[in-house]
């Protein structure tokens, strides 16, 4: 198999969530999709003004891709203060209940 091309690596993130096809950030909840099925991160599609898919024009709708948004949730990842020591590993719904005690926070 061909190697995959380097993905940055900025995030601490270890298993794969599948990343916005508009900027190329992992996904976060709520996810929405576009008529012909897109799946936009939450800051994209808030962004979007008028509300139409970048990728192909068609109307975003208030449809959440579920799948995704579960597959997003149970993601293992980082503390996101690892760089300041945290060891913490959890599950991506979980980030922000640690972050609440997380000692390395700055
Ligand atoms: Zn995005
Ligand atoms: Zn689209
Ligand atoms: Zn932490």
């Amino acid at each position: 198999m061909a190697s995959k091309p380097n993905k940055k690596a900025t995030t601490g993130i270890i298993s794969e969530i599948p990343e916005c096809p508009v900027c190329f950030e992992p996904l976060t909840a709520p996810i929405y999709q576009c008529k012909t099925g897109h799946s936009l991160c939450n800051s994209c599609t808030r962004a979007l003004l008028p509300p139409v898919c970048p990728l192909c024009r068609q109307d975003m709708t208030q449809t959440r891709s579920l799948l995704l948004e579960e597959l997003v949730s149970k993601a293992q990842v980082t503390c996101p203060n690892k760089s300041a020591g945290c060891i913490y590993t959890m599950s991506n719904k979980d980030v922000e209940e640690h972050l609440k005690e997380c000692i390395f926070k700055t």
